[in-house]
Formats: C-alpha cells, structure tokens, sequence
C-alpha cells in the first residue's frame, strides 16, 4: 500500500494486532512482565525488543510512532505528552552548555519563550528571519549545532526557505529540525527538503479533533549522527542513524518523563486516520475564506494574511513545497471596525485557542497569545492590534461566509 491515507487506517491491523482487532488496543500497564529474567536482562539492555516501564515504552504509543513515522517517511519516532515537549525534551537531549541554535523568528509563541529560557541555561540562540536563508547563513558560528523553523509560521503565515536552508544545513553539517505541525506530514514531508528531525505536535492537525494533547519527533535519516559530538558513549552502537533517536527516547523521553499515555495514543491514532480528509477540506476552506476577506471593503478589512493568496511573499514558494495553503489565516480589522464587537457577532467561529480543530477558531492575537511578549515584540513581529487569528475547521463554507459577512454587517 503506497497511498496516505490506506497506510494509516491499514497499520495496525497489518502488524498482527491480537486478536485480529483493527485497532491497536490501549495498553494501560505501566510496567510489563518477563517468565525468564535472562530476558528481563536482555530487554533492558537492549539487546531483545521488548517492553520495560511505561514512561519510555508503551504498545498502544509504540504503534502510534510506527504509523507517524510512516506519515513522515522517516526511520522512527518519539511520542510526547505534548507538542512542547516533544521539543523541549528533543533539545535538552541533543544540546549542551555553549552550543549555539539559529532559529527562525517566526515561532509558536511558546516555543520562542522556551527558547528564550534555553538561552537562560547556557544555550546560545540567535532568532533570524528564516523566509531567506541569507539570514540563517549569516547567523551560523562555530558553536552552531542547529537550525530550527517552522513551516508556515502562526499567525501571519510567514514560509520558512525549506529547500535551501536544507541544502545550508548539509553543508555545514547541522542538525536541521523542522516543525511541521501547520502543514503535517500530509501536506509536506521534511525529509525532502533534508531535514534530520520533524516536529510535530499531534494535539493539532494530526488528532484534530481538539480533545487529545500530544506531541511527536521523527527520525528523518538526513544527518550523520556519527559526526555529532554530543551523543552518549552508551548510544554510540548499533545503526549510527538511530543514535539521536535513541538518545532522544534515553536521556530525553526517559529522563524527563513527558510520556504520552496509551489513551491519548489511541486517541490520536483514530483522528489520523482521517487527517488527509479533514486537512483537504480545512484547506479549501481557508482558501476561499481568505478570497472573500480580500474583497471586502477598506471599511472592513486592513490586510488578509494567508499563503494561498497569490500576493503572498511566499505565494509561490508554498505551490512549489505544499501544494495546499494550510488551515491557518490572520487578518487586521479596518481601524474603524470595533475588534470586540466583530468577535463577539461570529456565532459559527468560536473564540478560542488552539488550532487545527475541526471546528473554526478565532482569537485576537494582541491581546491573548502575543500579550505577554509586550509591544515592542508585538510590533517587531507585525502583529497589529486588529489582527485577528483564524483557524479554519471543516464547516460547511457557506455557513463559514454568511458568518463573517454578518459579523461584517453588524460591527
Ligand atoms: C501547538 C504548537 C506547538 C505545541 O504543541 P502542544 O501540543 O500544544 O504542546 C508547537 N509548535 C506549533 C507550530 C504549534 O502550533
């Protein structure tokens, strides 16, 4: 099976589940039993596949890796309770004292203050406009060990130069970690832009039904652990390939202990199988969306935000690497327009977090997910006080138009 969608739905059936169940049933025992202890001596070395505590390995989360890393052509994943902690925990495992990251600037909001935190304990990052990588070339110091981005950058949907800072990060020898969390494996593969890990945090498109957290790194096959410096004498065995990936599950998963529980796995791998459906339609709506906030008047609208829109910077950079747009949009409210008033008339779109619903999600950006960092951020960041955040859900798009329109007409 060579297509998207059949190797998620047909994964855990095919891999001899018991009892011929369809779905990789949830495992909820923390700890798991051996008859002979030379095997209990043999899983915990390693030596033997096998199951040992729960913190680090889980049958019902081990299938779920096995179906991301499918989605993502990769060589094998880590789960994570959540998307933060899939990059926290990939970071602390991979980094040291000294060492520096070039990241983009563009960042989830939380991602950008861990960063800032990292740098409060020894890490040096540098945050660069990364949609050229002129600006990731010139960061680059002799203590660089690697380079972060995002692909379509929330919320003003900026695209990341995948291709080429891909091809710097080879050269240089760099980790290259992508975080594909706007676009999913669906709409685009970092392996092929030679990224060494992806990112992805499964709460959004991947589960997407805003009911699970989760987060995963995937194993790319791109970079030569062999050469990295900051792997573990104990991981320096066995296919040099994996040597990030175990270390991320040893010193990372392990010793940290952000676990994903078998429910949320099972959770997650359910809302998968129907990612390409949901993301396909959450795509063309967001397209048409951002169309009809474009023609609104100057009365209404200041400026629409959405990569799909052909005088976007990135316009053909997003057709050449995604295809599809993604889900996400922003735009700035026309002066004269009541922000409040506006939300407060949308009775489709709901205020709200999060994204990658299936349900529409609107936000004002200002003033929730970018107060904290202040205004002088805010405006290094072209984050207007009018902009509002949408996160487009599989409605139906007429209800979607008539939503906005009215809220137009009533604010
Ligand atoms: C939401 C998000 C995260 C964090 O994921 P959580 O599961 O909420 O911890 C990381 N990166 C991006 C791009 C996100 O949108």
């Amino acid at each position: 099976m060579k297509g998207f969608t059949s190797k998620i739905v047909h994964s855990d059936r095919l891999d001899g589940v018991e009892h011929g169940a369809m779905h990789k049933p949830v495992h909820d025992s923390v700890a798991f039993s051996f008859d002979d202890a030379h095997e209990l001596a043999a899983v915990f070395q390693g030596v033997k596949p096998g199951y040992t505590y729960g913190r680090q390995v889980n049958p019902t989360v081990g299938a779920l890796e096995k179906k991301i890393t499918a989605m993502e052509g990769g060589l094998g994943s880590v789960c994570f309770g959540t998307g933060m902690a899939a990059i926290g925990t990939t970071m602390f495992a991979l980094l040291r004292a000294g060492d520096h990251i070039v990241s983009s600037a563009f960042l989830f909001g939380n991602t950008t203050s861990l960063f800032n935190s990292f740098g409060r304990q020894g890490l040096d990052v540098s945050f660069v406009d990364a949609t050229d990588v002129e600006n990731v070339a010139n960061a680059i110091t002799a203590h660089t060990k690697m380079v972060f981005v995002e692909t379509i950058a929330n919320p003003r949907t900026q695209i990341a130069d995948l291709q080429a800072i891909g091809e710097l990060c080879r050269q240089r020898g760099l980790i290259y970690v992508v975080d594909n969390t706007m676009t999913s494996p669906f709409l685009f593969q970092p392996r092929e832009v030679g990224a060494s890990l992806a990112v992805n945090s499964l709460t959004k498109y991947i589960s997407g039904h805003g009911n699970v957290l989760g987060g995963v790194v995937t194993e790319l096959g791109n970079f030569d652990w062999s050469t990295f410096p900051n792997i573990y004498d104990d991981y320096q065995s066995g296919d040099s390939a994996l040597w990030g990936v175990v270390q991320i599950r040893k010193k990372g998963l392990r010793d940290f202990g952000a676990a994903l529980s078998a429910q949320s796995a099972h959770d997650i791998s359910k809302g998968a199988e129907t990612l390409a459906l949901r993301l396909d339609r959450q795509c063309s709506n967001a397209q048409v969306l951002a169309e009809f906030l474009a023609q609104q008047p100057a009365s209404c609208v200041d400026a629409v935000y959405y990569p799909g829109l052909s005088r976007h910077p990135q316009y053909q950079r997003c057709q050449t690497l995604f295809g599809r747009c993604g889900a996400i949009l922003s735009f700035e409210l026309a002066p004269e327009r009541d922000l409040w008033q506006f939300l407060n008339a949308l009775q489709v779109a709901i205020k709200s977090t999060n994204l990658g619903d299936n349900r529409t999600l609107v936000i004002p950006v200002s003033q929730s997910i970018y107060h904290e960092v202040g205004a002088k951020v805010r405006k290094e960041m072209g984050i207007a006080d009018t902009l509002i955040r949408v996160s487009v859900g599989i409605e139906d798009i007429e209800d979607l138009l008539e939503d906005f329109g009215l809220a137009f007409a009533s604010s």
